[in-house]
């Protein structure tokens, strides 16, 4: 495959006027005002941790992306997130880069239902566990990944309108300069103001409750550990520099949607606490809910939505983030064969039909936690119950799955069970060397493993853009939840790592899946 021009191989070109090209980086004109325009095949709105890995997705498959990020620069105020589950770590570690979060994080048994811990520790992955790490690092790792891939951020840069028309969509700046892209992709939050701009609804559920989150000094003792009562969880954790403590504290009423206050904090600590334990020198206070909301449509023309943008959910359990990364996976490789014209647009589609169903099942999810963590005594019984299930095998497993999301299942229809799910990262022997199957995905690149004998498959009009592997592989198939599965002959692996055809000896319907996920071949008619 021919690769793209990429930004740093070509001088941006003044004047240079209209006409579509399709791999460009240029200058595309010069307003009135004297703003530059610049046109790219993708521009990202929101360089968090969902808009980084879409970047990260789209540069490896040699496509002209740009992020627009308001920050100033990668740096996340504020920990936020505490870390991320299996199969995010696996869809790093597809890309080779699982070591540098694993280097800097601790892994655990995390994954939580409730107040029951899930152990994994069983599961057939090489990564049975979760990686407890800051947003705050994840995002710094994620910047220096991408910062050695082509991808032009724009930092102190902010999206605040776009139109689309039917070749692609002018994006507005707050510094008045404008964008010309092919797709525009909304990455920018809950509050995403590229979702409201496109007049997507976002149906769900309005806040019940809400907690204040803040590093702040205290001048008193604070007592470790979490607490529970009848309004809901609290907490107050010494972080490593052994000054700051990172609070979380359930307000009695729910709080307005304005930026909280030292004041705000520290009344309430008062009522949970009996004291604000001294709290002083915020450097941040923040606010969340338990409003739990979807996007109806993860598309809308060239406008797409990806990570909180298209789903909010209070943070029980920890998804969030690994929902969004993973929302970034799947749209990479599908938007990139588009902007190439490798594939219809209607590729787009399968977009929301894999992601949309993933998430309203973590929606779910974490009312369901939500609920349990009220403290009252008739919920404690509650509690009590489904603590007891869910530490039974099966119920264990099952949620395990979800939370970790190693049991996603695409539904790519009926047929053996690795059809729509995680291919494993198994030990393989091809003719020249040992390798783990997720080596072969390092490059985002679709992947055929014939199992068979040598040289049985023949994909010879997708060789410039399927690689084929001949291998073999001598231990049992085993997926999370499912258990062992029957050995297949071959597999055709998509660039996110879920398997979109099985074969079991003959080449039947090879072809059709070939062209439906990766175009069709060269020489084939239409
Ligand atoms: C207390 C707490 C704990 C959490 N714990 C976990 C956890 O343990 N595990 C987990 O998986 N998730 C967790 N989450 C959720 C996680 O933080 C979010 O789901 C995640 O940050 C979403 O990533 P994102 O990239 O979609 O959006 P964001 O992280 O919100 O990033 C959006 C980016 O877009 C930028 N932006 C916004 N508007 C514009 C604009 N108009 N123009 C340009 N840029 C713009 C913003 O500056 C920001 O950088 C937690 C959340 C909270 C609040």
């Amino acid at each position: 495959m021919k690769p793209w021009p990429m930004p740093h191989n070509r001088p941006p070109q003044a004047r240079t006027t209209g006409v579509e090209k399709r791999n460009a980086y240029v200058f595309v004109e010069q307003s009135d005002r004297g703003v530059a325009m610049r046109e790219h095949a993708v521009v990202i709105a929101g360089g968090g941790p969902a808009g980084m890995m879409l970047a990260a997705e789209l540069a490896l498959a040699r496509v002209d992306v740009a992020v627009v990020e308001r920050r100033p620069d990668h740096v996340l105020v504020g920990s936020r997130a505490g870390g991320f589950h299996s199969r995010t770590i696996e869809v790093l570690d597809q890309r080779g880069v699982a070591g540098r979060f694993l280097a800097e994080g601790k892994v655990a048994q995390a994954a939580v239902f409730g107040t029951t811990v899930l152990d994994m520790s069983d599961f057939p992955t090489r990564h049975p566990y979760s990686l407890g790490i800051w947003q705050n690092q994840i995002e710094r790792i994620m910047a220096a990944w991408i910062g050695e891939l082509p991808v032009r951020i724009l930092y102190r840069s902010e999206v605040t309108g776009f139109a689309q028309d039917d070749t692609g969509v002018d994006v507005r700046l707050a510094d008045g300069g404008q964008l010309r892209a092919r797709y525009l992709v909304g990455c920018d939050g809950g509050r995403s103001m590229i979702r409201k701009a496109a007049g997507i609804d976002f149906p769900g559920w309005d806040p019940t409750r809400s907690n204040l989150i803040a590093e702040v000094e205290l001048t008193e003792e604070s007592p470790p550990g979490i607490r529970r009562d009848a309004i809901g969880v609290h907490g107050l954790h010494r972080m490593e520099d052994g000054r700051t403590v990172r609070v979380i504290v359930t307000e009695q009423r729910l709080g307005p949607s304005s930026e909280p206050s030292l004041s705000d904090l520290s009344e309430a600590l008062v009522a949970v606490y009996g004291t604000d334990f001294g709290a002083h020198s915020p450097t941040w206070i923040s606010r969340f809910t338990d409003m739990t909301r979807q996007a109806a449509a993860y598309r809308q023309g060239r406008v797409l939505l990806a990570g909180d943008a298209a789903h909010v959910h209070y943070p029980a359990g920890g998804q969030g983030l690994s929902l969004g990364v993973q929302d970034g996976v799947n749209l990479g490789w599908k938007l990139a064969q588009v902007v190439k014209e490798i594939s219809p647009e209607s590729l787009l589609d399968t977009y929301h039909s894999e992601r949309h169903p993933v998430a309203a099942r973590a929606l779910q999810h974490t009312m369901a936690q939500t609920a349990l963590q009220r403290g009252d005594e008739r919920t404690q019984a509650l509690v009590q119950v489904v603590s007891e299930l869910s530490m039974m095998d099966e119920p264990r497993k099952r949620l395990a799955g979800t939370v970790s999301g190693l049991d996603i299942h695409y539904d790519l229809g009926d047929g053996h069970p690795l059809l729509g799910r995680r291919m494993p990262d198994l030990d393989i022997e091809t003719a020249d060397r040992s390798l783990r199957v997720f080596e072969l995905l390092h490059d985002a690149r679709p992947l055929l493993l014939n199992f068979g004998d040598s040289g049985s498959l023949d994909i010879t009009p997708w060789n410039d853009r399927v690689q084929l592997v001949d291998a073999s592989y001598a231990g049992v198939w085993e997926l999370p939840v499912l258990g062992a599965v029957s050995a297949p002959r071959a597999v055709l692996v998509r660039p996110d790592g879920y398997v979109a055809w099985v074969g079991d000896g003959a080449d039947l319907g090879l072809g059709d899946a070939l062209t439906h996920w990766f175009g069709p071949g060269v020489g084939s008619v239409g």
